[in-house]
């Protein structure tokens, strides 16, 4: 039977890039979204099309009833999954820490963090020969993004623990958790900061002197979820062009 696997924010950006990756690595995929169903609908018939197998299931991943009904549709239509990306995030617009809301902070946690604990919960109860699990985060974790979005840094932060914490509680059952770290990928998530051309004005920073591709991060997220990557566990890759 194929692997299956779970991509949440899979409609755009690297979460598009990283369903279709695997698709052609011949897992079924579940291409999860939030809102945007043309796009989401988008991916799952570029792979079908291409002989993979896929579906699209809303759910507000931050949501734990939403993501109760995601692991049980992808149960009840695909099957039991194996493999989980966790990689639906949002980017609220750049300030400064001093003008940031409660209201705009738990948006940021809950989205960025609490929805990467609810979908671990979900996946590891149903891995019982065993998984992998990859956690995108960010450079921004190493970073701290200041004067843009320490939330989202911090949100990123936690994820790098989350990765550290729950590699070692799951170990013993065969499932590995580890850990891509991005920075700088042509996505639309620059346009949510507020500054849709922020690679533009930072790339002579980079020491590769450019941003990243989405494929670039699919190709490094489907080598941790692997069997080539079966003896690493808890561990980070960073795909920042060397920042
Ligand atoms: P993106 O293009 O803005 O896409 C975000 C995806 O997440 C969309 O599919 C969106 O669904 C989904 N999403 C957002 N909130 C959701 C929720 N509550 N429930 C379910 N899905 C939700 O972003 P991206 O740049 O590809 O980023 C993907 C991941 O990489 C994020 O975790 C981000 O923090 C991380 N990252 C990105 C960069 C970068 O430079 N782009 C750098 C470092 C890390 P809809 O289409 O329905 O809105």
């Amino acid at each position: 039977m194929n692997p299956i696997v779970l991509v949440t924010g899979g409609s755009r950006g690297i979460g598009a890039a990283t369903s279709k990756y695997l698709a052609k690595q011949g897992y079924s995929v579940c291409v999860n979204y939030r809102s945007n169903e043309v796009e989401a609908n988008n991916v799952v018939t570029e792979i079908t099309e291409n002989g993979g197998t896929a579906i699209s299931v809303q759910a507000d991943v931050s949501n734990e009833e939403d993501v109760k009904r995601l692991f049980n549709t992808l149960d009840q239509t695909v099957g039991r999954i194996t493999h989980l990306v966790n990689n639906a995030g949002i980017l609220l617009p750049q300030m400064p820490i001093t003008s940031m809301t409660a209201e705009r902070i738990n948006k940021v946690l809950s989205t960025n963090v609490t929805s990467y604990f609810l979908c671990c919960r979900e996946a590891i109860a149903r891995m019982a020969n065993g998984g992998s699990i990859v956690n995108v985060s960010s450079a921004a974790s190493r970073l701290g993004s200041p004067s843009e979005y320490v939330d989202y840094a911090a949100s990123k932060g936690a994820i790098d623990t989350l990765t550290t914490g729950l590699s070692l509680e799951v170990a013993d059952k065969n499932i590995r958790v580890n850990c891509v770290r991005p920075g700088f990928i042509y996505t639309e998530m620059h346009a949510d900061g507020g500054e849709a051309n922020r690679i533009e004005r930072v790339k002579q920073h980079i020491p590769l002197q450019r941003g990243g591709t989405p494929e670039e991060v699919a190709a490094s997220i489907a080598f941790l979820l692997s069997n080539e990557a079966a003896y690493i566990t808890g561990t980070f890759v960073d795909i920042a062009g060397g920042k």
